[in-house]
Order: C-alpha cells, then structure tokens, then sequence
C-alpha cells in the first residue's frame, strides 16, 4: 500500500483543513478528535507521510521516532492527563483493517478526562 497524499490528515498538516489545535514541533500535531469519544479525546500524529505503526517502524527515522513518542508525553502533560498529574490516560493506534484505522495517515488516540471503560468492549 502507498501512502495517499489525499488523506484527511495529510491535508491538515498542509494547512488545507483546519484543526483544533494542542501541540506542533518538528515532528508532530496534535489536535482535538472531531468526534470525541471520552471527555478528552486527543490525536497525535507524526508530520512524516506514515501510514501506520508498521509503516512507522520501517521507515522513520530514530529522531521521527523518538520525537513521536516525546510528542505524545508533551500533550499528555499539555492536557494534565500525564501519570504525573496522578490522573493518566489511554492511548491507542489503530492499525490498518482489522485494526479498524479509518484515516491512513499514523495518528495515535489519546483518551482521558475521566475514568476509562474496558480496554477492549
Ligand atoms: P481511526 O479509526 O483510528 O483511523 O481514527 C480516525 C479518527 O480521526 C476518528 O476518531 C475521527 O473522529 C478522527 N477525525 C476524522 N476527521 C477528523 C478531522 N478533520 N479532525 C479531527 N479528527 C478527525
């Protein structure tokens, strides 16, 4: 599969759509789920052109890597939902079909604000 230039994500970081948005540096955006799922509902996605995990992990650079973990860390502490607030959060990359992934750009969902349900329901 290549990467689609046309995908909704890609089109943010191009400026095309807007976003609501929390965090930017070299290597990620973070922005508001249009349809939150739990009070806060966050994605973070690398700035590369990934399609998933798996993409990520083949191609990316270390920095890309690290700056996309790091990325996550910062909007959790941005958003108050980091361990160190005592409070914490959820995240989750779906990767492609049976994962469910609808947008094929790498994002990762960030859930928090209130108590999480089951992992998997
Ligand atoms: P996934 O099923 O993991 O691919 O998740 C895609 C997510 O992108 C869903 O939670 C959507 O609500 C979210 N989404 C789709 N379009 C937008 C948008 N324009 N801005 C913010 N979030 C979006």
């Amino acid at each position: 599969m290549t990467y689609d230039d046309n995908n909704i994500f890609a089109k943010i970081l191009r400026g095309e759509i807007p976003c609501e948005k929390i965090y930017e540096d070299d290597y990620v955006l973070s922005f508001y789920d249009i349809n939150p799922q739990k009070k806060i509902h966050a994605l973070v996605i690398p700035k590369g052109s990934y399609i998933d995990l798996d993409d990520f992990a083949s191609k990316a650079s270390e920095q890309e890597i690290s700056g996309l973990i790091k990325g996550i860390n910062i909007v959790a502490k941005k958003l108050k939902i980091s361990s160190d607030t005592g409070k914490g959060y959820r995240t989750l990359a779906n990767i492609s079909e049976n994962g469910g992934q609808e947008v094929p750009h790498l994002h990762f969902h960030l859930f928090g604000g209130e108590k999480l349900g089951k992992m998997i329901v």
